[in-house]
């Protein structure tokens, strides 16, 4: 197959492309490395022993964009290409829905030009919001609670009415929960630009001696140490849950719209986290216990059983593999440029 990946510099997008290459799929990254950095193409070509094409653009430059969909025939669209941050989106939420919301609606016009038959778009957990069912599946009601979240709900509401009216294109929007952990060779991984907002990356920069210490959200939560408990899952089993949802996709292009969480079906506190990271490491993570941040959940963790009874996915890397990769990670990251 012939693969667009916008965003496939970033964290998930970069080992995602590793896998289809892997497999032997042809790879273009469309990326405007706003988030990322271009040593990354080096890095994946170093893993794989294959070199990814790769374009230095915005996904919202439509004419861009149609000269790249012109020249390649792709065979499917792999949309990774956003902004993350939740507390930056509620400052910014103009520049938010602008790159968040235009990508897709670029995208998606040019698959209906070129006849390109299906997109898989990062969706995420946090379209669930708050909720007392846990684990969440995907009949859950949309809950989001920040500029963020409602472009991810955005764009699934956007993505199933483009089916609706366009049959020849399908789409799965796959709600990630929380992916940490990186590559085994421990080239690639995720590379905050700025001080990390996400647990994993704080934690392995205070493993390092980068941040003097972690601060814990809360200890007060209705869970079984009162820190918050989230579904972590290895950043490969997520990206292979790509390539399941891209095969699932070319087997049945009648599919319509899907929506499918990549969860491992388990929750781990902060504290669990910690201590297994710990553990891994050797060291002692210094920490602290501050207030909640505003708009976290007590508890998120997913039902995968659709992911696993129509793609036949399911994550296989436990929370240990996790913590040691991600430290591999930022023991390598600055070693390799
Ligand atoms: P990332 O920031 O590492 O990767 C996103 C990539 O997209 C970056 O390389 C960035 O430069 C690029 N990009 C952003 N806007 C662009 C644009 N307009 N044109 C071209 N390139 C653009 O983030 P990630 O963690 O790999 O996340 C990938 C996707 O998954 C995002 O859409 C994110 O919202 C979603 N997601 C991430 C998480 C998570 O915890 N990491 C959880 C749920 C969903
Ligand atoms: N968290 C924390 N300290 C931090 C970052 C996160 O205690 O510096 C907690 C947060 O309150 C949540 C969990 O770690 O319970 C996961 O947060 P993260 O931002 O990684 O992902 P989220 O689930 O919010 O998308």
């Amino acid at each position: 197959m012939n693969i667009l990946v916008a965003g496939g510099a970033g964290y998930i997008g970069s080992h995602t492309v590793v896998e289809l290459l892997s497999r032997g799929e042809q790879v273009v990254i469309v990326d405007n490395l706003s988030n990322s950095r271009e040593h990354v193409i080096d890095r994946i070509e170093r893993i794989t022993g294959k070199r990814p094409g790769f374009v230095k653009a915005d996904v919202r430059d439509t004419g861009k964009m149609n000269e790249v969909f012109a020249q390649y025939k792709f065979d499917a669209v792999i949309h990774l290409a956003g902004l993350k941050v939740v507390g930056e989106s509620v400052e910014k939420p103009i520049v938010y829905y602008r790159n968040n919301l235009e990508s897709t609606w670029v995208l998606v016009d040019l698959m209906s030009k070129y006849k390109v038959p299906s997109i898989i778009f990062s969706s995420s957990a946090t379209v669930y919001g708050e909720t007392d069912q846990v684990p969440i599946n995907e009949n859950a009601e949309y809950h989001c609670t920040n500029p963020y979240g409602n472009t991810k709900m955005i764009n699934e509401i956007f993505l199933k009415d483009v089916v609706t009216a366009c049959p020849d294109i399908s789409a799965i929007c796959l709600r990630y929960f929380n992916p940490i952990g990186a590559h085994e060779s421990g080239q690639i991984g995720e590379d905050p630009l700025d001080i990390p907002n996400n647990l994993m990356p704080y934690i392995t920069q205070v493993a390092i001696g980068k941040l003097e210490r972690l601060s814990i959200f809360g200890d007060d939560y209705p869970t079984h140490d009162g820190t918050g408990v989230r579904d972590y899952i290895h950043v490969v089993d997520l990206a292979k849950g790509h390539l399941a949802a891209l095969d699932y996709a070319e087997q049945n292009p009648d599919l319509g719209f899907l929506a499918v969480n990549l969860g491992t079906g388990k929750g781990y506190s902060v504290l669990d986290l910690v201590h297994t990271f710990s553990e891994v490491c050797g060291k002692s993570i210094p920490y602290q216990i501050t207030a909640r941040r505003p708009g976290d959940v007590a508890t998120s963790y997913a039902d995968p059983s659709k992911a696993k009874e129509l793609f036949g996915w399911e994550a296989e890397f436990d929370l240990k593999r996790m913590c040691e990769d991600s430290w591999r990670w930022q023991k390598c990251c600055d070693k390799f440029i």
